[in-house]
């Protein structure tokens, strides 16, 4: 049984996320979506509401659980059983970090291997953060992510 964790920030999740999770739910065994909570950073959305609305939009995919987590990746990897840590590839601008956070955790974790998915091409611009920018400016994001998140980054932004 092969466990795959996917971590990130998920702030929020757009397609571009949900099309990475639904590629990795073919080809491993189940899949833990983790959803960082890092202090440092001032997300959009809690820790709770990112987890919430990943579940609801991966609810149909049964081999998917999401989670919160702290910390490092390899850690939550290991917590979980998990061999494998999955990212998503966009452009060679994701490469250099993607490639030193893979070496890095492989030595802090030899067991666990990255394995990346390349993006499919019709959402390799997009990003939670371009999401977010276009909707703060009263932009249509219709195309970026299922109407329940899309609606949820609306609520968020008028309150
Ligand atoms: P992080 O803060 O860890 O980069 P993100 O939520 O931005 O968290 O992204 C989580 C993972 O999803 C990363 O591996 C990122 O490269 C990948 N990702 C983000 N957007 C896309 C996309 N449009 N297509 C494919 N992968 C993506």
């Amino acid at each position: 049984m092969v466990i795959a964790v996917y971590p990130g920030s998920f702030d929020p999740a757009t397609y571009g996320h949900l099309d990475v999770i639904r590629r990795a739910s073919v080809s491993f065994d189940r899949i833990i979506v983790g959803v960082l909570h890092n202090s440092a950073k001032s997300p959009l959305f809690s820790v709770e509401e990112r987890v919430n609305i990943l579940e609801k939009a991966t609810k149909d995919i049964p081999n998917v659980v999401v989670q919160p987590f702290e910390g490092l990746s390899v850690n939550f990897a290991r917590e979980n059983h998990a061999q494998v840590i999955v990212r998503g590839l966009r452009a060679v601008t994701d490469f250099e970090y993607e490639l030193q956070m893979a070496q890095t955790n492989r030595v802090l974790a030899p067991d666990v291997d990255t394995v990346f998915m390349t993006t499919s091409l019709q959402y390799a611009y997009l990003s939670s953060t371009i999401m977010k920018e276009v909707a703060s400016f009263g932009g249509d994001i219709s195309k970026f992510a299922p109407p329940e998140i899309i609606e949820a980054v609306r609520n968020k932004m008028k309150g």
